[in-house]
């Protein structure tokens, strides 16, 4: 399957615009994987907009 970061950023649902990674599916996992972290888009609307990607935090939007 062919990478669509370069002809479309519409399926990234974060809402960090400034992020050079927005849209990159590949690096943004590996970027947060990295750091122990969970991307943007896995979250609620309310808890992406938190910006705090933790692991904590996801449990916490989920009510996990
Ligand atoms: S989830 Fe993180 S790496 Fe991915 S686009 Fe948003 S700010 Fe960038």
């Amino acid at each position: 399957m062919e990478c669509i970061s370069t002809e479309s950023r519409k399926h990234c649902t974060c809402t960090y615009t400034d992020c050079n990674r927005r849209g990159n599916c590949c690096k943004c996992i590996t970027y947060h994987q990295q750091k122990g972290e969970i991307p943007g888009c896995l979250f609620t609307p309310e808890g992406e907009r938190t910006y705090d990607r933790s692991r904590s935090n996801f449990a916490k939007d989920w009510n996990l």
